[in-house]
């Protein structure tokens, strides 16, 4: 058995969209399910698919580093790898294509495709030697009249027809020079077939054949011919990418066996879709980068939970909805990732970020309140750590994103101004005289004034002094306690009455009441 090797490859273009973490999140799965079952050197690579020049955007790998690290998703070699394997690895420092010097993890570098180009050209040697890839002179004139006249005959462009006959000999470009695009040659006309892991057994005939581009004029290779060359010399067991790839498959096939190469397992990922399931999700449906979820206050557990459901399931009987990262390494599995679009709900994921927030352990919790600064809101941010967290506690039920802290969370900071106009606009209290919610705050007041300042910190027993408040009152609740709940808040919604008057406490609770007594 071969040792387990998966990688992302991703190009840095400076957007990363979830389908990109998807790819990054099932390989990593596969290399760390087969480490926890017995295979020592299973591995997980990031490999930077950086040759498209015109496509570099700066800083966008630190944001794939940034983005992977904030998930947790550790990886093995490539560059910035910091799992526990990289640590006792090799280090090298390369230069990306920006031509700065980026340090690289691992044996099997470099990891930026824009340094590995005399390995690139090893492999286009022996394509040409064997006869299978030529210098393409074809001008772009020749190729527009040939697209044409196909359109006009109804033709599949082929560029296996007007390949040239007598190609001159090709030699590989410099920074400094262009070269001749270098051409992969279809010598044999044959049917391919193969099997994915989600996909099942696949087929295409030779119409989809034709010649394609190894290396182009910049003397960089396709994505065609390097994704080829690197997993094979990184000795990947499983390409694990998106369908899109699919239809390209018999190229790297004949790729793989003019150049000798065994074939790797593949596995597809499917399309993401829009969540009406028409339409494959673009950036104009409103679906975030993963950077904004983040910037939203999306816990990185709840994210992977639900990338990781966004085209796989535990199979058939299960109900489970959340997933740790390592209930995920153990019960991932490629033959049960769908074949059918895979609905991208970003309320789905809302209700995940929430459930994951109310599942934090305490210190967790604690840990959250405090690394969660930057979504407080300013009353929040001048209080006490453990003030925060005790708020974070009794709002956690309704809390979907952090960005929500402010709004649900602010009046527990600062007294709020009494804002009768809520209340006139209240189905329920509208209906009542004004002096009458003015005595029932009184009442209120009264009675839990009656209570020493440790009995606040008990929320059962400021229930049942509600309780007697109630009976004493002969208020129907829903009037009692909403008002009670608005002269203590301001705020449409609030906590459980207990909740928010134990963690005001006595002095504040008293305070807000004769606020809105005053100002009845
Ligand atoms: N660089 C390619 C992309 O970002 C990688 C595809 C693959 O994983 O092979 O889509």
């Amino acid at each position: 058995m071969k040792n387990i090797r998966t990688r992302f490859a991703p190009s840095p273009t400076g957007y990363i969209h979830v389908g990109n973490v998807r790819s990054a999140l099932y390989p990593y799965l596969v290399a760390r399910q087969a480490f926890a079952d017995g295979d020592q050197n299973a591995r997980f690579i990031l490999r930077i698919e950086d040759t498209d020049q015109t496509r570099f955007v700066a800083g966008a790998e630190d944001l794939i580093v940034d983005t992977l690290r904030w998930l947790g998703l550790n990886w093995d070699e490539g560059p910035g790898a910091s799992s526990n394997f990289a640590q006792n690895s090799v280090q090298t420092t390369v230069k990306n294509s920006v031509g700065e010097d980026v340090c690289e993890i691992g044996k099997f570098g470099p990891y930026h495709q824009t340094a590995r180009r005399e390995i690139y050209y090893k492999y286009a040697q022996k394509l040409i030697d064997a006869g299978f890839a030529y210098a393409d002179t074809t001008s772009a004139d020749d190729i527009a009249s040939y697209r044409a006249e196909c359109e006009r005959s109804g033709q599949p462009f082929l560029f296996r027809n007007i390949r040239p006959d007598n190609p001159p000999e090709w030699t590989p470009g410099t920074s400094e020079r262009t070269t001749l695009p270098l051409r992969f040659k279809v010598k044999e006309l044959k049917k391919y077939s193969w099997h994915d892991e989600v996909f099942g057994d696949l087929s295409a005939g030779a119409e989809v054949l034709d010649d394609f581009i190894l290396i182009k004029s910049d003397g960089l290779p396709t994505y065609n011919f390097a994704h080829v060359v690197d997993d094979n010399e990184q000795h990947i067991t499983h390409v694990i990418r998106g369908q899109e790839y699919i239809s390209s498959m018999p190229r790297y096939l004949a790729l793989y066996d003019a150049l000798g190469i065994e074939w790797p397992i593949f596995a597809h990922l499917p399309h993401i879709m829009r969540p009406d399931g028409k339409k494959k999700l673009g950036k104009r449906d409103g679906a975030k980068s993963v950077a904004e979820y983040r910037a939203d206050g999306i816990l990185p557990e709840a994210m992977l939970n639900f990338l990781a459901l966004l085209g796989w399931n535990p199979g058939a009987g299960s109900e489970q909805e959340i997933f740790t990262i390592d209930d995920l390494v153990k019960q991932f599995d490629l033959s049960h990732v769908q074949k059918s679009g895979a609905r991208f709900d970003e309320n789905h994921l809302f209700w995940m970020n929430g459930a994951w927030i109310r599942k934090l352990s305490v210190e967790d919790f604690s840990k959250l309140s405090n690394d969660a600064t930057q979504f407080w809101g300013e009353g929040a941010k001048a209080a006490t750590p453990e003030f925060r967290n005790q708020v974070l506690r009794v709002v956690a039920d309704r809390l979907k994103t952090l960005r929500d802290l402010p709004s649900l969370t602010e009046y527990f900071f600062a007294r709020p101004t009494p804002n009768w106009t809520m209340v006139d606009n209240n189905k329920q209290l509208r209906k009542m005289p004004r002096y009458e919610l003015k005595q029932l705050l009184e009442s209120a007041r009264d009675m839990l004034n009656n209570l020493t300042a440790d009995d606040f910190v008990n929320a059962d027993s400021i229930q049942s002094t509600l309780n007697e408040l109630l009976a004493a009152t002969g208020q129907k609740p829903v009037i009692l306690f909403s008002i009670i709940r608005f002269a203590l808040t301001w705020a449409p919604f609030s906590p459980g009455l207990p909740e928010t008057i134990a963690t005001l406490g006595k002095a504040e609770t008293i305070a807000r009441l004769d606020d809105a007594i005053t100002t009845a």
